[in-house]
């Protein structure tokens, strides 16, 4: 069955056949999904350190463990979020019992990335499958390690007409763009994600797009600065800044500034010492063209710290950048990599005209003990989520929705909101069919103010 149109035939063919809605079913292969990823642990491991140079630490945190916690929620809760959920009734239509139904909306495709290749191809992929869809996943084709042991975990779970990896370039997502799905779900940037957005319209298929951006961090004089010195680095450097939600630049009070720029750099220092391209914990650029494209935004730049380039090993050492021009290539673009611009701001002006310079982004934070402040800057602006005081953990908590808005993004998952994300609500009414009022059926003639009062009645 290697044939695409094949593969998706079968999967509409599946999908018919109503197994999927089985809840006991669905629960069975989420098991068996858990221990699969469970005994390939240490291979997942492996494959993204020879991806990505990761940590074992790392890959855990941000990759396996949250993959697991996921399963281990679903498999907690899907008895209660599939079913049928029994709502309030109206007035208007007495008697009646009210209910909203979880329909899957069959037949999904997920296109994944490669910055976190483990986690962004398996979180929807379960969401999928726990709400009852089936799935044909791409994963990245720069992470071919890792997107092979994804393949190897979905072959030995799923029937291939129920789930399927397919891995390949992009070549096969246009091919795979071009057949008609019920459901498709994209995570990668901006510009790739207008191409699916496009795609999906053609057949007016629902689209969830988990996109980037400059996601923009603002810092206050009220901080401590040697804590956040510590989250700082930790939130830009963690997977080498190839993090769709990592701080893009920092917007920081000008007298605080130059003091910041010290303790960062002491802090860069002693988590990956004076050389990190020693370190075992500092992760590479994804692949030369990445590296080069880094390096360019770097040209002209005033570095001020970092700024060790080496393409062939896909390395560019932590690097801050002082006070770059809003219209130099390194704030047009996201950077996505292990290079830390640093503005200054007197007044909120300032701290507008530097976020409007660029697009809608993903996450926003802000490092303030004023509370006012903070308050104010989460309200200002539009950006999917965000954290006060610390960098990117908003993603781990399941019970916050997790998408962009805008040339972010739009569409939420994590946790129940994945389930929802991939679940048509269908809205059902069961009516009573011992009394039937005459008073909706024709003739109308002297009941219209009755009509209006029950309205008004009714609020
Ligand atoms: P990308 O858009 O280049 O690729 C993503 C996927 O799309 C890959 O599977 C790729 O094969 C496919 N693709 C690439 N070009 C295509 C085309 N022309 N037509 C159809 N499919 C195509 O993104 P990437 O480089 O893998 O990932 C980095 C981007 O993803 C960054 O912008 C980052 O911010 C974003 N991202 C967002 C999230 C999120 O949750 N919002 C998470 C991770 C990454």
């Amino acid at each position: 069955m290697n044939n695409l149109e094949d593969i998706i035939e079968n999967q509409r063919t599946f999908f018919k056949s109503q197994q999927t809605k089985n809840i006991a079913h669905r629960l069975k292969l989420l098991k068996a999904l858990k221990l699969e990823i469970e005994s390939q642990e240490q291979a997942i491991l492996d494959a993204l350190k020879k991806d990505l140079k990761k940590s074992e630490f790392e890959s855990y945190i941000s990759e396996v463990g949250l993959v697991l916690s996921e399963l281990n929620l679903v498999l907690k809760n899907l008895k209660k979020w599939g079913k049928p959920k029994r709502i309030k009734s109206s007035l208007l239509t007495f008697p009646s019992k009210d209910y909203i139904y979880k329909a899957p909306y069959g037949n999904t495709l997920i296109i994944a990335p490669w910055n976190y290749p483990f986690l962004l191809a398996m979180e929807p992929l379960i969401m999928a499958i726990s709400a009852g869809n089936t799935v044909v996943l791409k994963p990245s084709e720069l992470t071919k390690h890792t997107s092979k042991i994804i393949t190897k975990i979905v072959e030995a779970v799923f029937s291939k007409s129920h789930a399927i990896s397919i891995e390949g370039g992009v070549d096969l997502s246009t091919k795979l763009l071009k057949r008609k799905w019920d459901f498709i779900f994209f995570t990668g940037s901006t510009e790739v994600g207008k191409i699916v957005a496009k795609a999906a319209a053609s057949f007016l298929t629902p689209v969830v797009l988990e996109l980037g951006g400059k996601s923009p961090c603002i810092i206050d004089d009220t901080v401590d600065l040697k804590l956040i010195a510590r989250r700082l680095v930790w939130g830009k450097l963690l997977n080498g800044g190839q993090t769709c939600i990592a701080p893009d630049y920092l917007i920081v009070k000008s007298i605080i500034k130059e003091k910041l720029i010290e303790v960062l750099k002491t802090e860069i220092t002693k988590r990956y010492s004076d050389h990190p391209e020693k370190s075992p914990d500092f992760p590479r650029i994804i692949n030369k063209n990445n590296t080069q494209r880094l390096s360019m935004l770097l040209e002209g730049a005033n570095i001020i710290f970092g700024g060790d380039i080496n393409i062939d090993n896909c390395y560019i050492s932590p690097t801050l950048v002082d006070e770059p021009r809003l219209d130099s290539p390194i704030m047009q673009e996201e950077i996505f990599g292990p290079i830390l611009p640093i503005l200054s701001y007197d007044t909120e002006k300032d701290i507008e005209r530097i976020i409007s310079n660029s697009d809608t982004p993903l996450a926003l934070y802000v490092f303030s003990k004023n509370q006012m402040f903070a308050e104010n800057t989460i309200n200002t602006y539009s950006f999917g989520g965000g954290v006060v005081n610390d960098l990117l953990i908003h993603f781990g908590n399941h019970r916050l929705p997790f998408g962009g808005v805008g040339s972010s993004g739009m569409g939420r998952y994590h946790g129940k909101f994945g389930f929802d994300t991939f679940t048509h609500e269908k809205g059902i009414m069961k009516r009573g069919i011992t009394t039937d009022p005459s008073f909706r059926y024709p003739p109308y003639s002297g009941k219209l103010n009755l009509l209006k009062k029950i309205f008004k009645w009714l609020g």
